[in-house]
Protein backbone atom coordinates (compact mmCIF):
# COMPACT_ATOMS: atom_id res chain seq x y z
CA UNK A 1 0.00 0.00 0.00
CA UNK A 2 1.58 3.33 -0.83
CA UNK A 3 -0.04 5.87 2.02
CA UNK A 4 1.25 9.14 1.46
CA UNK A 5 0.49 10.83 -1.03
CA UNK A 6 -1.51 14.56 -1.96
CA UNK A 7 -2.83 13.92 -5.64
CA UNK A 8 -2.39 10.61 -6.41
CA UNK A 9 -2.12 11.90 -10.06
CA UNK A 10 0.81 14.02 -9.62
CA UNK A 11 2.60 11.14 -7.23
CA UNK A 12 6.22 11.05 -9.20
CA UNK A 13 6.38 15.42 -9.87
CA UNK A 14 6.39 15.81 -6.42
CA UNK A 15 8.47 12.62 -5.65
CA UNK A 16 10.95 14.56 -8.04
CA UNK A 17 11.02 17.45 -6.90
CA UNK A 18 11.52 16.42 -3.10
CA UNK A 19 14.30 13.85 -4.48
CA UNK A 20 15.72 16.63 -5.96
CA UNK A 21 15.62 18.64 -2.76
CA UNK A 22 16.77 16.39 -0.37
CA UNK A 23 20.03 15.79 -2.69
CA UNK A 24 20.80 19.13 -3.92
CA UNK A 25 24.49 17.92 -3.71
CA UNK A 26 24.01 15.57 -6.45
CA UNK A 27 21.73 16.44 -8.68
CA UNK A 28 20.25 18.94 -10.70
CA UNK A 29 15.83 19.11 -11.49
CA UNK A 30 15.16 19.92 -15.17
CA UNK A 31 12.41 19.49 -17.53
CA UNK A 32 11.61 15.61 -17.47
CA UNK A 33 14.02 13.95 -14.88
CA UNK A 34 17.44 15.20 -13.24
CA UNK A 35 20.94 15.81 -14.65
CA UNK A 36 24.09 16.02 -12.44
CA UNK A 37 24.72 18.82 -10.00
CA UNK A 38 28.47 19.55 -11.72
CA UNK A 39 28.68 18.49 -15.07
CA UNK A 40 31.03 15.51 -16.03
CA UNK A 41 34.09 16.40 -17.82
CA UNK A 42 33.99 18.10 -21.56
CA UNK A 43 33.91 15.63 -23.92
CA UNK A 44 32.50 12.75 -22.07
CA UNK A 45 30.01 10.28 -22.81
CA UNK A 46 26.86 10.97 -21.04
CA UNK A 47 24.94 8.12 -20.09
CA UNK A 48 21.46 8.68 -18.90
CA UNK A 49 18.95 6.14 -17.19
CA UNK A 50 15.36 5.92 -17.62
CA UNK A 51 11.94 4.93 -17.28
CA UNK A 52 9.14 4.91 -15.16
CA UNK A 53 9.71 5.45 -11.82
CA UNK A 54 8.21 3.02 -8.70
CA UNK A 55 11.81 1.65 -8.71
CA UNK A 56 14.13 3.78 -6.26
CA UNK A 57 16.61 3.87 -6.40
CA UNK A 58 16.21 3.16 -9.60
CA UNK A 59 17.29 5.14 -11.68
CA UNK A 60 17.20 8.70 -10.48
CA UNK A 61 18.99 7.27 -7.49
CA UNK A 62 22.35 6.50 -9.20
CA UNK A 63 22.83 10.04 -11.17
CA UNK A 64 26.06 11.17 -9.88
CA UNK A 65 30.02 10.97 -10.35
CA UNK A 66 31.35 7.47 -11.62
CA UNK A 67 27.33 6.87 -11.96
CA UNK A 68 24.43 8.07 -14.29
CA UNK A 69 24.84 11.94 -16.12
CA UNK A 70 21.12 12.44 -16.07
CA UNK A 71 17.93 10.11 -15.53
CA UNK A 72 14.65 10.70 -17.38
CA UNK A 73 11.98 9.68 -14.94
CA UNK A 74 8.19 9.24 -15.90
CA UNK A 75 5.11 8.31 -14.12
CA UNK A 76 4.89 5.18 -11.83
CA UNK A 77 5.60 2.13 -13.98
CA UNK A 78 5.33 4.42 -17.17
CA UNK A 79 7.62 5.58 -19.88
CA UNK A 80 8.40 8.86 -19.95
CA UNK A 81 7.84 10.94 -22.90
CA UNK A 82 10.35 11.43 -26.08
CA UNK A 83 10.22 14.64 -25.56
CA UNK A 84 11.48 14.24 -21.41
CA UNK A 85 14.09 12.47 -22.48
CA UNK A 86 15.52 14.36 -25.10
CA UNK A 87 15.06 17.30 -22.60
CA UNK A 88 17.18 15.67 -20.23
CA UNK A 89 19.58 14.75 -22.64
CA UNK A 90 20.34 18.27 -23.56
CA UNK A 91 20.88 19.07 -20.17
CA UNK A 92 23.02 15.95 -19.45
CA UNK A 93 25.19 16.07 -22.43
CA UNK A 94 29.02 16.90 -22.07
CA UNK A 95 29.94 17.37 -25.94
CA UNK A 96 30.70 13.30 -26.20
CA UNK A 97 27.39 11.92 -27.10
CA UNK A 98 24.69 10.92 -25.21
CA UNK A 99 23.78 6.68 -24.12
CA UNK A 100 20.09 6.28 -22.94
CA UNK A 101 20.20 2.77 -20.77
CA UNK A 102 16.79 1.15 -20.56
CA UNK A 103 14.21 -1.82 -19.84
CA UNK A 104 13.31 -3.66 -23.22
CA UNK A 105 9.71 -2.20 -22.98
CA UNK A 106 7.69 -0.91 -26.07
CA UNK A 107 6.67 2.84 -24.55
CA UNK A 108 10.34 3.34 -23.38
CA UNK A 109 11.56 2.02 -27.02
CA UNK A 110 9.42 4.23 -29.13
CA UNK A 111 10.38 6.86 -26.60
CA UNK A 112 13.97 6.86 -26.25
CA UNK A 113 14.18 5.97 -30.16
CA UNK A 114 12.15 9.51 -30.78
CA UNK A 115 14.61 11.28 -28.74
CA UNK A 116 17.53 9.28 -30.32
CA UNK A 117 16.33 10.76 -33.41
CA UNK A 118 15.67 14.45 -32.64
CA UNK A 119 19.04 14.70 -30.98
CA UNK A 120 21.13 13.08 -34.17
CA UNK A 121 18.92 15.43 -35.88
CA UNK A 122 20.90 17.98 -33.87
CA UNK A 123 24.32 16.22 -34.90
CA UNK A 124 24.74 15.08 -30.80
CA UNK A 125 25.72 11.64 -30.99
CA UNK A 126 22.93 8.95 -29.64
CA UNK A 127 21.72 5.49 -28.97
CA UNK A 128 19.80 3.79 -26.67
CA UNK A 129 20.64 0.49 -24.79
CA UNK A 130 18.19 -2.00 -24.17
CA UNK A 131 18.14 -4.21 -20.87
CA UNK A 132 16.89 -7.55 -21.65
CA UNK A 133 18.17 -9.65 -18.38
CA UNK A 134 14.91 -11.20 -17.37
CA UNK A 135 14.99 -15.07 -18.53
CA UNK A 136 12.06 -15.44 -17.12
CA UNK A 137 9.82 -13.19 -20.15
CA UNK A 138 10.85 -15.10 -22.78
CA UNK A 139 13.60 -18.34 -23.99
CA UNK A 140 16.92 -17.62 -24.53
CA UNK A 141 16.70 -17.73 -28.51
CA UNK A 142 14.82 -14.56 -28.30
CA UNK A 143 16.92 -12.76 -26.31
CA UNK A 144 16.23 -9.63 -27.66
CA UNK A 145 12.42 -9.78 -26.65
CA UNK A 146 13.28 -10.47 -22.88
CA UNK A 147 12.17 -7.36 -20.76
CA UNK A 148 14.95 -5.68 -18.26
CA UNK A 149 14.43 -6.00 -14.50
CA UNK A 150 17.06 -5.52 -11.74
CA UNK A 151 19.90 -6.09 -14.38
CA UNK A 152 20.08 -2.58 -15.60
CA UNK A 153 21.63 -2.17 -12.63
CA UNK A 154 24.82 -3.06 -13.72
CA UNK A 155 24.50 -2.49 -17.40
CA UNK A 156 23.88 1.36 -16.01
CA UNK A 157 27.22 1.18 -13.79
CA UNK A 158 29.50 -0.29 -15.99
CA UNK A 159 28.95 2.13 -18.79
CA UNK A 160 29.09 4.51 -16.62
CA UNK A 161 32.47 3.73 -15.48
CA UNK A 162 33.34 3.36 -18.87
CA UNK A 163 31.87 6.97 -20.12
CA UNK A 164 34.17 8.26 -16.81
CA UNK A 165 37.21 6.74 -17.75
CA UNK A 166 36.57 8.34 -21.19
CA UNK A 167 35.78 5.76 -23.41
CA UNK A 168 34.75 7.05 -27.05
CA UNK A 169 30.65 6.84 -27.58
CA UNK A 170 31.29 3.94 -29.56
CA UNK A 171 33.09 2.05 -26.56
CA UNK A 172 31.24 2.94 -24.14
CA UNK A 173 28.10 1.89 -26.53
CA UNK A 174 30.10 -1.72 -26.67
CA UNK A 175 30.47 -1.95 -23.09
CA UNK A 176 27.14 -1.48 -22.50
CA UNK A 177 25.99 -4.49 -24.76
CA UNK A 178 28.58 -6.41 -23.75
CA UNK A 179 27.52 -6.25 -20.28
CA UNK A 180 23.91 -6.62 -21.22
CA UNK A 181 24.45 -9.73 -23.10
CA UNK A 182 26.52 -10.96 -20.08
CA UNK A 183 23.64 -10.47 -17.48
CA UNK A 184 20.36 -12.59 -16.36
CA UNK A 185 17.85 -12.62 -13.79
CA UNK A 186 15.29 -13.95 -12.56
CA UNK A 187 12.33 -12.86 -9.48
CA UNK A 188 9.98 -14.24 -7.21
CA UNK A 189 7.22 -12.04 -5.96
CA UNK A 190 5.24 -12.85 -2.92
CA UNK A 191 2.79 -10.02 -3.23
CA UNK A 192 1.94 -7.91 -5.49
CA UNK A 193 2.26 -3.82 -5.49
CA UNK A 194 -0.46 -1.05 -4.96
CA UNK A 195 -0.43 1.99 -7.20
CA UNK A 196 -0.36 5.64 -5.12
CA UNK A 197 -4.23 6.22 -4.97
CA UNK A 198 -5.46 2.38 -5.25
CA UNK A 199 -6.74 0.30 -3.16
CA UNK A 200 -6.28 -2.76 -4.33
CA UNK A 201 -2.74 -4.35 -5.52
CA UNK A 202 -2.03 -4.88 -9.18
CA UNK A 203 -1.68 -8.64 -8.58
CA UNK A 204 -2.13 -10.44 -6.15
CA UNK A 205 -0.32 -13.59 -4.69
CA UNK A 206 -2.13 -16.23 -2.58
CA UNK A 207 -1.46 -16.73 0.97
CA UNK A 208 1.91 -19.33 1.08
CA UNK A 209 2.31 -19.38 -2.86
CA UNK A 210 5.07 -17.34 -4.29
CA UNK A 211 5.44 -16.09 -8.44
CA UNK A 212 7.82 -17.19 -10.29
CA UNK A 213 9.30 -14.62 -13.05
CA UNK A 214 7.40 -11.55 -11.95
CA UNK A 215 7.86 -8.41 -14.02
CA UNK A 216 9.04 -4.35 -11.95
CA UNK A 217 5.50 -2.76 -13.00
CA UNK A 218 3.11 -5.25 -11.51
CA UNK A 219 3.40 -7.54 -13.85
CA UNK A 220 2.50 -11.09 -12.14
CA UNK A 221 4.96 -13.75 -11.88
CA UNK A 222 4.95 -15.89 -15.43
CA UNK A 223 3.95 -19.09 -12.78
CA UNK A 224 3.08 -19.65 -9.12
CA UNK A 225 4.59 -22.57 -6.76
CA UNK A 226 4.09 -23.17 -3.39
CA UNK A 227 6.40 -20.41 -0.96
CA UNK A 228 9.98 -22.43 -0.35
CA UNK A 229 11.96 -22.22 2.00
CA UNK A 230 15.13 -20.16 1.61
CA UNK A 231 17.43 -22.74 0.95
CA UNK A 232 15.11 -23.82 -1.65
CA UNK A 233 14.21 -20.45 -3.02
CA UNK A 234 18.15 -19.76 -3.13
CA UNK A 235 18.80 -22.86 -4.93
CA UNK A 236 16.24 -22.40 -7.33
CA UNK A 237 16.98 -19.00 -8.28
CA UNK A 238 20.84 -19.47 -8.76
CA UNK A 239 19.86 -22.66 -10.66
CA UNK A 240 17.89 -20.87 -12.89
CA UNK A 241 20.48 -18.12 -13.25
CA UNK A 242 23.31 -19.98 -14.12
CA UNK A 243 21.61 -22.25 -16.48
CA UNK A 244 21.84 -19.64 -18.49
CA UNK A 245 25.26 -18.30 -18.33
CA UNK A 246 27.05 -17.09 -21.45
CA UNK A 247 28.79 -18.80 -23.84
CA UNK A 248 32.64 -18.92 -23.00
CA UNK A 249 31.90 -17.47 -19.87
CA UNK A 250 34.13 -16.98 -16.95
CA UNK A 251 33.88 -17.86 -13.40
CA UNK A 252 34.45 -14.10 -12.21
CA UNK A 253 30.60 -12.71 -11.56
CA UNK A 254 28.88 -9.46 -10.21
CA UNK A 255 26.00 -10.70 -8.14
CA UNK A 256 23.02 -8.31 -7.06
CA UNK A 257 20.82 -10.05 -4.81
CA UNK A 258 17.47 -7.06 -5.20
CA UNK A 259 15.00 -6.61 -2.82
CA UNK A 260 11.52 -5.52 -4.31
CA UNK A 261 10.58 -2.83 -1.65
CA UNK A 262 8.68 -4.95 1.07
CA UNK A 263 11.19 -7.84 1.92
CA UNK A 264 13.04 -7.23 4.62
CA UNK A 265 17.65 -6.91 4.51
CA UNK A 266 17.38 -9.63 6.93
CA UNK A 267 15.73 -12.23 5.06
CA UNK A 268 17.84 -11.11 1.99
CA UNK A 269 20.72 -12.07 4.43
CA UNK A 270 19.33 -15.40 5.19
CA UNK A 271 18.85 -15.71 1.35
CA UNK A 272 21.92 -14.84 0.33
CA UNK A 273 23.72 -17.36 3.46
CA UNK A 274 22.66 -20.22 1.47
CA UNK A 275 23.60 -18.47 -1.96
CA UNK A 276 27.15 -18.17 -1.33
CA UNK A 277 27.27 -21.55 -1.09
CA UNK A 278 25.72 -22.71 -4.18
CA UNK A 279 27.54 -19.84 -6.16
CA UNK A 280 31.14 -21.38 -4.64
CA UNK A 281 30.03 -25.11 -5.59
CA UNK A 282 29.58 -24.22 -8.87
CA UNK A 283 33.08 -22.21 -9.16
CA UNK A 284 32.40 -18.83 -9.76
CA UNK A 285 34.20 -16.14 -7.48
CA UNK A 286 31.90 -13.48 -6.29
CA UNK A 287 33.18 -9.84 -7.09
CA UNK A 288 31.60 -7.60 -4.74
CA UNK A 289 28.41 -8.53 -4.45
CA UNK A 290 25.56 -6.41 -3.57
CA UNK A 291 22.78 -7.43 -1.46
CA UNK A 292 19.57 -5.00 -0.73
CA UNK A 293 17.50 -2.60 -2.67
CA UNK A 294 18.40 -1.53 -6.34
CA UNK A 295 15.69 -1.95 -8.50
CA UNK A 296 12.07 -1.93 -6.63
CA UNK A 297 8.98 -1.96 -7.82
CA UNK A 298 7.22 -0.02 -5.22
CA UNK A 299 5.81 -1.94 -2.61
CA UNK A 300 6.38 -5.45 -4.41
CA UNK A 301 7.23 -8.50 -1.70
CA UNK A 302 9.72 -10.55 -3.11
CA UNK A 303 13.22 -10.57 -4.80
CA UNK A 304 15.26 -10.83 -7.66
CA UNK A 305 18.88 -12.43 -8.78
CA UNK A 306 21.26 -11.08 -11.30
CA UNK A 307 24.65 -12.09 -12.64
CA UNK A 308 27.10 -10.74 -14.87
CA UNK A 309 29.59 -12.45 -15.95
CA UNK A 310 32.33 -10.44 -15.69
CA UNK A 311 35.82 -10.47 -18.24
CA UNK A 312 39.26 -8.09 -16.99
CA UNK A 313 37.81 -4.66 -18.57
CA UNK A 314 34.01 -4.95 -17.29
CA UNK A 315 35.77 -6.25 -14.03
CA UNK A 316 37.34 -2.20 -13.58
CA UNK A 317 34.22 -0.63 -14.39
CA UNK A 318 32.34 -2.95 -11.67
CA UNK A 319 34.70 -1.83 -9.21
CA UNK A 320 35.23 1.79 -10.26
CA UNK A 321 34.38 4.69 -7.31
CA UNK A 322 30.77 5.81 -7.20
CA UNK A 323 29.41 8.94 -5.44
CA UNK A 324 25.69 9.29 -6.02
CA UNK A 325 22.56 9.38 -3.58
CA UNK A 326 21.39 6.31 -3.11
CA UNK A 327 24.78 4.44 -3.90
CA UNK A 328 28.18 4.64 -2.97
CA UNK A 329 31.54 2.84 -3.46
CA UNK A 330 35.24 3.41 -2.71
CA UNK A 331 36.63 6.66 -3.98
CA UNK A 332 34.61 8.43 -7.08
CA UNK A 333 36.15 10.64 -9.20
CA UNK A 334 35.99 14.14 -8.40
CA UNK A 335 33.11 16.03 -9.35
CA UNK A 336 34.31 18.09 -12.23
CA UNK A 337 33.03 21.01 -13.36
CA UNK A 338 32.69 20.82 -17.21
CA UNK A 339 31.86 24.04 -19.21
CA UNK A 340 30.49 22.46 -22.35
CA UNK A 341 27.41 24.90 -23.06
CA UNK A 342 24.33 23.28 -22.41
CA UNK A 343 21.52 23.79 -24.71
CA UNK A 344 18.36 24.77 -23.23
CA UNK A 345 15.30 22.53 -24.14
CA UNK A 346 12.73 25.66 -23.26
CA UNK A 347 14.15 27.95 -26.07
CA UNK A 348 12.63 26.30 -29.05
CA UNK A 349 9.21 27.95 -29.24
CA UNK A 350 8.04 28.43 -32.50
CA UNK A 351 4.87 30.98 -33.32
CA UNK A 352 1.99 29.99 -34.54
CA UNK A 353 0.13 31.11 -37.59
CA UNK A 354 -3.50 32.52 -37.86
CA UNK A 355 -5.48 30.18 -39.95
CA UNK A 356 -8.45 31.41 -42.03
CA UNK A 357 -11.87 31.52 -40.73
CA UNK A 358 -12.71 28.23 -41.87
CA UNK A 359 -9.76 26.70 -40.63
CA UNK A 360 -10.19 27.99 -37.03
CA UNK A 361 -14.06 26.53 -37.32
CA UNK A 362 -12.45 23.43 -38.08
CA UNK A 363 -10.01 24.12 -35.44
CA UNK A 364 -12.63 24.31 -33.27
CA UNK A 365 -14.50 21.09 -34.10
CA UNK A 366 -11.14 19.95 -33.27
CA UNK A 367 -10.44 21.28 -29.52
CA UNK A 368 -14.51 20.03 -28.99
CA UNK A 369 -13.98 16.47 -30.04
CA UNK A 370 -10.48 16.37 -27.74
CA UNK A 371 -13.11 17.49 -24.93
CA UNK A 372 -15.42 14.97 -25.45
CA UNK A 373 -12.97 12.63 -25.68
CA UNK A 374 -11.48 13.58 -22.56
CA UNK A 375 -14.33 13.50 -20.87
CA UNK A 376 -15.34 9.77 -21.58
CA UNK A 377 -11.79 8.82 -20.93
CA UNK A 378 -12.13 10.09 -17.86
CA UNK A 379 -14.74 8.37 -17.17
CA UNK A 380 -13.74 4.50 -18.07
CA UNK A 381 -10.57 5.14 -16.70
CA UNK A 382 -10.93 2.67 -13.76
CA UNK A 383 -12.05 0.08 -16.01
CA UNK A 384 -9.27 0.68 -18.89
CA UNK A 385 -7.08 0.20 -16.02
CA UNK A 386 -8.87 -3.00 -14.68
CA UNK A 387 -7.95 -4.37 -18.37
CA UNK A 388 -4.36 -3.35 -18.21
CA UNK A 389 -3.70 -5.13 -15.15
CA UNK A 390 -5.04 -8.63 -16.12
CA UNK A 391 -1.87 -9.54 -18.09
CA UNK A 392 -0.03 -5.58 -18.52
CA UNK A 393 1.02 -3.46 -15.71
CA UNK A 394 -2.66 -1.53 -14.96
CA UNK A 395 -1.73 1.94 -15.97
CA UNK A 396 -3.85 1.97 -19.35
CA UNK A 397 -6.72 4.34 -17.53
CA UNK A 398 -4.51 6.98 -15.59
CA UNK A 399 -1.94 7.34 -18.61
CA UNK A 400 -5.32 7.76 -21.28
CA UNK A 401 -6.47 10.20 -18.72
CA UNK A 402 -3.47 12.04 -17.96
CA UNK A 403 -3.02 12.29 -22.12
CA UNK A 404 -6.39 12.91 -23.24
CA UNK A 405 -6.66 16.19 -20.02
CA UNK A 406 -2.98 17.58 -21.80
CA UNK A 407 -4.31 17.38 -25.27
CA UNK A 408 -7.69 18.73 -24.44
CA UNK A 409 -6.23 21.93 -22.33
CA UNK A 410 -3.50 22.08 -25.40
CA UNK A 411 -6.09 22.13 -28.04
CA UNK A 412 -8.19 24.57 -26.57
CA UNK A 413 -5.55 26.97 -25.80
CA UNK A 414 -4.51 26.87 -29.48
CA UNK A 415 -7.72 27.19 -30.91
CA UNK A 416 -8.02 29.83 -28.87
CA UNK A 417 -4.88 31.90 -30.61
CA UNK A 418 -6.42 31.20 -34.27
CA UNK A 419 -4.80 28.34 -35.16
CA UNK A 420 -5.89 25.92 -37.91
CA UNK A 421 -6.25 22.39 -37.32
CA UNK A 422 -3.06 21.11 -37.68
CA UNK A 423 -1.74 23.21 -35.51
CA UNK A 424 -4.20 21.84 -32.95
CA UNK A 425 -3.71 18.56 -33.64
CA UNK A 426 0.05 19.05 -33.38
CA UNK A 427 -0.23 20.61 -29.77
CA UNK A 428 -2.54 18.16 -28.60
CA UNK A 429 -0.39 15.20 -29.80
CA UNK A 430 2.66 16.55 -28.18
CA UNK A 431 0.67 17.44 -25.07
CA UNK A 432 -0.63 14.01 -24.77
CA UNK A 433 2.22 12.29 -25.38
CA UNK A 434 4.07 14.75 -22.57
CA UNK A 435 1.67 14.21 -20.14
CA UNK A 436 0.69 10.42 -20.73
CA UNK A 437 4.10 8.97 -21.28
CA UNK A 438 4.22 4.72 -22.25
CA UNK A 439 3.53 3.47 -25.24
CA UNK A 440 0.04 4.04 -26.02
CA UNK A 441 1.19 7.49 -25.05
CA UNK A 442 3.46 7.83 -27.83
CA UNK A 443 1.29 6.35 -30.18
CA UNK A 444 -1.56 8.62 -29.43
CA UNK A 445 0.65 11.89 -29.69
CA UNK A 446 1.95 11.12 -32.89
CA UNK A 447 -0.71 9.98 -34.55
CA UNK A 448 -2.96 13.30 -33.53
CA UNK A 449 -0.21 15.12 -35.14
CA UNK A 450 0.14 12.79 -38.31
CA UNK A 451 -4.15 12.87 -38.32
CA UNK A 452 -3.54 17.29 -38.41
CA UNK A 453 -1.46 17.12 -41.21
CA UNK A 454 -4.35 15.79 -43.78
CA UNK A 455 -6.51 17.80 -42.54
CA UNK A 456 -6.91 22.10 -44.87
CA UNK A 457 -6.41 25.31 -43.12
CA UNK A 458 -8.81 26.84 -45.47
CA UNK A 459 -12.32 25.19 -45.87
CA UNK A 460 -14.47 22.55 -44.28
CA UNK A 461 -12.42 19.37 -43.81
CA UNK A 462 -14.28 16.95 -46.00
CA UNK A 463 -15.05 13.06 -45.67
CA UNK A 464 -12.41 12.48 -48.05
CA UNK A 465 -9.72 14.86 -45.69
CA UNK A 466 -11.17 13.05 -42.61
CA UNK A 467 -10.05 9.58 -44.12
CA UNK A 468 -7.05 10.80 -44.95
CA UNK A 469 -6.18 11.99 -41.71
CA UNK A 470 -7.11 8.62 -39.95
CA UNK A 471 -4.86 7.07 -42.25
CA UNK A 472 -1.99 9.24 -41.79
CA UNK A 473 -2.61 8.58 -37.94
CA UNK A 474 -2.64 4.86 -38.68
CA UNK A 475 0.55 4.82 -40.86
CA UNK A 476 2.49 6.50 -38.12
CA UNK A 477 0.88 4.19 -35.11
CA UNK A 478 2.43 0.87 -37.47
CA UNK A 479 5.66 2.80 -38.54
CA UNK A 480 6.18 3.71 -35.03
CA UNK A 481 4.45 0.63 -32.78
CA UNK A 482 5.11 -1.93 -35.58
CA UNK A 483 2.89 -4.10 -34.48
CA UNK A 484 0.69 -6.42 -36.96
CA UNK A 485 -2.75 -6.77 -36.83
CA UNK A 486 -3.94 -9.59 -34.52
CA UNK A 487 -1.15 -8.91 -32.22
CA UNK A 488 -4.02 -7.54 -30.03
CA UNK A 489 -3.11 -3.71 -29.90
CA UNK A 490 -4.98 -0.65 -30.48
CA UNK A 491 -4.12 -1.21 -33.90
CA UNK A 492 -6.82 -3.98 -34.54
CA UNK A 493 -9.48 -1.33 -33.68
CA UNK A 494 -7.95 1.74 -35.72
CA UNK A 495 -7.12 -0.38 -38.92
CA UNK A 496 -10.95 -1.37 -39.09
CA UNK A 497 -12.07 2.54 -37.92
CA UNK A 498 -10.02 3.88 -41.13
CA UNK A 499 -11.21 0.49 -43.72
CA UNK A 500 -14.70 1.85 -42.59
CA UNK A 501 -14.01 5.79 -43.02
CA UNK A 502 -12.99 4.72 -46.65
CA UNK A 503 -16.08 3.03 -47.04
CA UNK A 504 -18.16 5.61 -46.18
CA UNK A 505 -16.78 8.17 -48.77
CA UNK A 506 -20.68 8.79 -49.81
CA UNK A 507 -21.43 10.20 -46.06
CA UNK A 508 -20.69 13.32 -44.50
CA UNK A 509 -18.02 13.46 -41.99
CA UNK A 510 -20.65 13.09 -38.80
CA UNK A 511 -22.21 10.14 -40.35
CA UNK A 512 -19.23 8.40 -41.65
CA UNK A 513 -17.59 8.72 -38.26
CA UNK A 514 -20.45 7.16 -36.50
CA UNK A 515 -20.28 4.03 -38.71
CA UNK A 516 -16.64 3.87 -37.92
CA UNK A 517 -16.17 4.55 -34.53
CA UNK A 518 -19.00 1.63 -34.53
CA UNK A 519 -16.43 -0.49 -36.08
CA UNK A 520 -13.94 0.30 -33.85
CA UNK A 521 -15.94 -0.62 -31.25
CA UNK A 522 -17.01 -3.91 -32.25
CA UNK A 523 -13.37 -4.64 -33.40
CA UNK A 524 -12.15 -3.94 -29.57
CA UNK A 525 -14.26 -5.97 -28.25
CA UNK A 526 -13.59 -8.79 -30.61
CA UNK A 527 -9.58 -8.58 -29.60
CA UNK A 528 -10.57 -10.48 -26.39
CA UNK A 529 -9.96 -13.55 -28.15
CA UNK A 530 -6.61 -12.34 -29.39
CA UNK A 531 -3.70 -13.41 -27.50
CA UNK A 532 -0.95 -10.73 -27.47
CA UNK A 533 2.26 -10.57 -29.18
CA UNK A 534 3.86 -7.72 -28.73
CA UNK A 535 3.23 -4.66 -25.76
CA UNK A 536 3.43 -5.46 -22.05
CA UNK A 537 1.00 -8.05 -22.07
CA UNK A 538 3.33 -10.40 -24.29
CA UNK A 539 4.54 -12.58 -21.43
CA UNK A 540 1.96 -13.14 -20.06
CA UNK A 541 -0.46 -14.02 -23.43
CA UNK A 542 -2.40 -16.76 -21.73
CA UNK A 543 -4.07 -14.84 -18.92
CA UNK A 544 -5.21 -11.87 -21.63
CA UNK A 545 -7.07 -14.35 -23.60
CA UNK A 546 -10.84 -13.37 -23.11
CA UNK A 547 -9.97 -9.58 -22.16
CA UNK A 548 -10.04 -7.24 -24.91
CA UNK A 549 -7.05 -5.15 -24.95
CA UNK A 550 -6.93 -2.17 -23.43
CA UNK A 551 -5.96 0.05 -26.34
CA UNK A 552 -8.65 -1.37 -28.49
CA UNK A 553 -10.90 -0.64 -26.11
CA UNK A 554 -9.95 3.08 -25.12
CA UNK A 555 -9.64 3.65 -28.68
CA UNK A 556 -13.49 2.63 -29.52
CA UNK A 557 -14.50 4.74 -26.84
CA UNK A 558 -12.39 7.54 -27.84
CA UNK A 559 -13.71 7.98 -31.25
CA UNK A 560 -17.04 7.27 -30.35
CA UNK A 561 -17.48 10.03 -28.04
CA UNK A 562 -16.11 12.50 -31.19
CA UNK A 563 -18.85 10.65 -33.48
CA UNK A 564 -21.11 12.81 -31.06
CA UNK A 565 -19.42 15.73 -31.13
CA UNK A 566 -19.49 15.91 -34.99
CA UNK A 567 -22.97 15.09 -34.85
CA UNK A 568 -24.17 18.00 -33.06
CA UNK A 569 -21.89 20.56 -34.94
CA UNK A 570 -23.70 18.77 -38.38
P1 LIG B 1 2.21 0.51 -21.46
O1 LIG B 1 2.07 -0.76 -22.22
O2 LIG B 1 3.49 1.21 -21.74
O3 LIG B 1 1.89 0.35 -20.01
P2 LIG B 1 -0.46 1.56 -21.86
O4 LIG B 1 -0.88 0.63 -20.78
O5 LIG B 1 -0.90 2.97 -21.74
O6 LIG B 1 1.10 1.52 -22.08
O7 LIG B 1 -1.02 1.05 -23.24
C1 LIG B 1 -1.12 -0.31 -23.54
C2 LIG B 1 -1.71 -0.42 -24.91
O8 LIG B 1 -0.82 0.06 -25.90
C3 LIG B 1 -1.99 -1.85 -25.32
O9 LIG B 1 -3.23 -2.27 -24.82
C4 LIG B 1 -1.96 -1.77 -26.84
O10 LIG B 1 -3.23 -1.44 -27.36
C5 LIG B 1 -1.06 -0.61 -27.13
N1 LIG B 1 0.21 -1.07 -27.67
C6 LIG B 1 1.23 -1.65 -27.02
N2 LIG B 1 2.25 -1.90 -27.86
C7 LIG B 1 1.85 -1.48 -29.09
C8 LIG B 1 2.44 -1.46 -30.39
N3 LIG B 1 3.66 -1.94 -30.60
N4 LIG B 1 1.71 -0.94 -31.42
C9 LIG B 1 0.47 -0.46 -31.21
N5 LIG B 1 -0.11 -0.45 -30.01
C10 LIG B 1 0.55 -0.94 -28.97
MG1 LIG C 1 0.06 -0.34 -19.34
Amino acid sequence: MTRLYDDPARFAEDMVRGFAEANAKYVRQVPGGVVRAQPGADGKVAVITGGGSGHYPAFCGVVGPGFADGSVIGNIFTSPSAEQAYSVALEAECGGGVLFAFGNYAGDNMNFGLAVQRLEAEGIPAANIVITDDIASAPAAEHGKRRGIAGGFTVFKLASGAAEAGYSFEEVRRVAETTNARTRSLGVAFDGCTMPGQQEPLFTVPDGKMGVGLGIHGEPGISETELPSAGELAQRLVDGVLAEAPQGAGNRVAVLLNGLGRTKYEELFVLWSRMTTLFADAGLELVEPEVGELVTSLDMAGCSLTVTWLDEELERFWSAGVDTPAYRKGVAVAASSGTHTHRHAAARKTELAVAPEAGQRCARTVAAALGALSAAIEQASEELGRLDAIAGDGDHGRGMSKGATAADQAARRTAQAHAGPADVLAAAGDAWAADAGGTSGVLWGAALRAFGTALPADRAASTADVAAGAEKALETLVSLGKAELGDKTMLDAVDPFVTALREASGDDPATAWRKAARAATEAGAATASLSPKVGRARPLAERSVGTPDPGAVSFGIAVTAIAEVLEEKA
